[in-house]
């Protein structure tokens, strides 16, 4: 009670000011929930991922109604970004949907239908098995992600971070691959930026992991087992022609002892062509992965 009372009084003092507009509001302590209780929600919405077997004593799902597994990606967007987003703000964000490609997850026009192959992936066949991302890569999200790559606000890494991690738990099952690969930047870029925004993202997985308490299985990342062996100019503003040619045999495995076999996750921020991605997919599949899928935090329409 305490708590909740101070942090009341707290944002009547002090309100918070929204990472993207700038402007100052009121963040209502108790709707705000917190994050062991949206992966709360997460765990009883995608059952078929956590199963029930492998829950926790402290996880207890009797205590979530039916209206919170019913609740909406964009509402979970709203409140996890609510301590540093405004409502206004955080509104706009749109979840990826039905129907998009089977292959590189690109999201129909038309909103009707089942999923399946895009021109371009029939055209072009995908070295990766599918892509697929939380939100469209548009007005909020584009927002987000500039602030926490480009003016270093760390702290929208975890909300970011759960964010993917509900986008995995929706498209993969438990047990489906057994390596995380971040797209790696370059040796010059991480000394520029001090960090690699995928590896960020991806390394909250262990808070997660840590909050629901042994329901996940741990998946290990592995951050240096892709390497940039050449500085590429940054893929913005690029054609899909140039960023082919920008990116190609830009990447190199540095032990492909280490991917042999394995079922590999790779991990990015944004999918815009899906150049950066395929490219590393090729670079695994050469070195012996048994497969590749793709996440990405946003994807790009
Ligand atoms: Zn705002
Ligand atoms: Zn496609």
């Amino acid at each position: 009670m305490w708590f909740r009372v101070t942090g009341a009084m707290k944002q009547a003092f002090f309100p918070t000011r929204c990472l993207v507009c700038g402007s100052f509001f009121r963040n209502n302590g108790q709707e705000n929930r917190s994050l062991k209780t949206f992966l709360r929600i997460l765990v009883n919405r995608e059952q078929g991922f956590f199963g029930l077997e492998g829950l926790s004593q402290d996880i207890d799902l009797t205590k979530d109604n039916v209206k919170e597994c019913l609740v909406t990606d964009a509402k979970i967007f709203v409140e996890l970004m609510s301590p540093f987003i405004c409502a206004k703000c955080s509104g706009t964000y749109m979840a990826v949907e039905s129907p998009l490609c089977s292959t590189c997850g690109v999201v129909f026009e038309s909103r009707e239908g089942e999923d399946h192959d895009c021109g371009e992936c029939l055209n072009t066949p995908k070295r990766f098995r599918m892509a697929r991302s939380a939100g469209v890569y548009d007005k909020v999200l584009i927002a987000a992600v500039h602030c926490l790559k480009y003016k270093e606000k760390i702290q929208l890494a975890r909300p970011l971070g759960v964010l993917l991690f509900m986008a995995f738990c929706r498209y993969w099952n438990k047990g489906n691959l057994n390596l995380i690969v971040p797209i790696p930047l370059h040796k010059k870029k991480i000394r520029s930026r001090g960090f690699n925004t995928s590896f960020l993202l991806v390394k909250e997985w262990a808070f997660i992991a840590k909050t629901l308490n042994g329901a996940l299985p741990v998946i290990p990342v592995a951050e240096d087992i892709l390497v940039r062996k050449r500085w590429t100019e940054p893929q913005t503003g690029l054609g899909r022609k140039e960023r082919l040619k920008n990116i190609k045999n830009a990447f190199d495995v540095s032990d492909s002892s280490k991917v042999k076999g394995k079922k590999i996750l790779l991990v990015d921020d944004v999918y815009t062509t899906g150049a950066t991605v395929n490219e590393c997919a090729k670079v695994l599949m050469k070195a012996g992965a048994a497969c590749v899928d793709v996440l990405t935090l946003a994807r790009a329409m």
